[in-house]
């Protein structure tokens, strides 16, 4: 028997079942309409220690969790409002030359976003969805078609579903986006990021540091526990020599890498590895289909803003649908294009943006390195222009979805 839907979501990322939450919450669609399809759901909440995978959330991000449920659910001892942030060049000095500082007084704000842990964030995501009334649909997607009544999809299991419309949020690789022949362009980075929690000498003081260095950015972020969770970003030869040292020899190359900006380090978990990639689906809209998250966009994590991008995705298509007023419309291109320029008018400048700050900074140029202290230098002196970068980190800013602009939730 085939199961119908208003609107099939493939993937239980974070961006598949906050859209799910999402669409519910806003009574876009009635909560039996919307049916979320993933391989494998994620079977257990937050665990005792933090996940390896820690998401830097910009205030746009908690506004849209907030406004399906999730932000609410997930515990304080999971997630951190980091206060101060900086970041410096490899030959400068972090708070001094060559460095640039943005503190959450400095715009009136409690904090300049929030450190989250991945897995927590993942399992209240499906709860949220879930609760809402989504149906959860654990069997990988097979094959997909197009027609002018609906998108029919057939699963690993034999089931067969029908929507108005299939919402493509199933990762980088994304099946569905490669079963619709949809292609995408970009490049790999030849890097990996090195992901692991430390304990560090002296406290992160609420701050998340980040020093870019010529092999590429390494990132120092706070955790509750007073811990910080590395993104040690490096080219694949450095990448393999990294791994093969032991704790003590891998410790005393980070406490290079950081500039010793917080004592020395000690590892506190295994060391996880994830290759870089820019990529860029040709479009986000078909008839019938929208692509969201990294199924449609994959940035450099150097200002870790792949997920915010991917949520401000969620907005924009919940904003669309709400306008287009019936489910008989959701399919509609015209509808979607609409998501689509307003998505891609916002995530391609963001790609091209941290692209260019990669190429700027991992290199070993005397003029561009010269061009960088400069360019630092000359912001860290006009408060506006310090003010502006922070306000539009906060991910408020810009064309974004009106419920996400509002008041500060609870
Ligand atoms: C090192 C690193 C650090 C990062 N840090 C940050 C950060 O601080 N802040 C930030 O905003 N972003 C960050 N990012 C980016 C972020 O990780 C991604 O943008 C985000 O995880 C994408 O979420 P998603 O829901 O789109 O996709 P995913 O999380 O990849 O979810 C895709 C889902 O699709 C499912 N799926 C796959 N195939 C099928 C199929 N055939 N059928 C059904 N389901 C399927 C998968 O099981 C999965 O559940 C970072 C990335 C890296 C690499």
């Amino acid at each position: 028997m085939r199961q119908e839907f208003d609107v099939a979501i493939v993937g239980a990322g974070p961006v598949g079942t906050a859209l799910a939450a999402l669409l519910i919450a806003r009574r876009v669609c009635a909560p039996a309409r919307v049916a979320v399809i993933d391989a494998s759901f994620p079977a257990s909440a937050e665990g005792a220690d933090w996940d390896l995978r820690v998401f830097a959330l910009s205030r746009a991000s908690e506004r849209l969790l907030a406004a399906c449920g999730v932000w609410g659910r997930l515990p304080v001892t999971h997630r951190l409002g980091y206060e101060r942030m900086c970041v410096w060049d490899a030959g400068g000095t972090p708070g001094g030359r060559g460095s640039l500082s943005f503190d959450c007084a400095d715009i009136g704000e409690p904090n300049l976003g929030s450190i989250v842990d991945g897995r927590a964030l993942k399992w209240h995501c499906l709860q949220a969805a879930r609760q809402a009334g989504a149906v959860c649909i654990e069997a990988g997607l097979r094959d997909v078609a197009v027609d002018e009544g609906a998108v029919r999809m057939r699963l690993a299991d034999g089931r067969e579903i029908a929507a108005r419309l299939l919402a493509a949020a199933d990762g980088a690789r994304s099946p569905s986006r490669q079963l619709l022949g949809i292609g995408t362009r970009g490049h790999a980075y030849g890097a990996d990021a090195l992901v692991m929690h430390v304990h560090t000498e002296r406290p992160h003081r609420n701050t998340a540091w980040q020093r870019f260095l010529p092999s590429g950015p390494l990132a120092l972020l706070p955790l509750p526990d007073g811990r910080s969770s590395i993104v040690w970003s490096v080219h694949r030869e450095k990448a393999e020599r990294l791994r093969a040292l032991d704790a003590a020899a891998f410790s005393s190359a980070l406490d290079e890498a950081s500039d010793g900006v917080l004592g020395a380090t000690r590892a506190d978990t295994p060391l996880a590895s994830f290759a870089l990639q820019l990529q860029s689906a040709n479009v986000y809209a078909r008839e019938r289909v929208a692509l969201l998250g990294d199924a449609a966009h994959v940035v450099h994590p150097l200002a870790g803003q792949g997920l915010n991008l991917g949520f401000l995705d969620c907005a924009a298509l919940v904003d669309v649908l709400e306008q287009a007023g019936q489910a008989a419309a959701f399919g509609d291109l015209r509808v979607l294009r609409r998501y689509e320029r307003w998505r891609k008018s916002e995530n391609q400048p963001a790609a091209v943006g941290f692209d260019a700050l990669d190429r700027l900074f991992s290199n070993d140029d005397p003029v561009l390195r010269a061009l960088r202290g400069v360019g630092l230098q000359a912001v860290s002196r006009l408060p506006f222009a310090k003010r502006w970068l922070a306000q539009r980190a906060l991910g408020c800013r810009g064309d974004v979805a009106p419920f996400i602009t509002g008041p500060a939730e609870p």
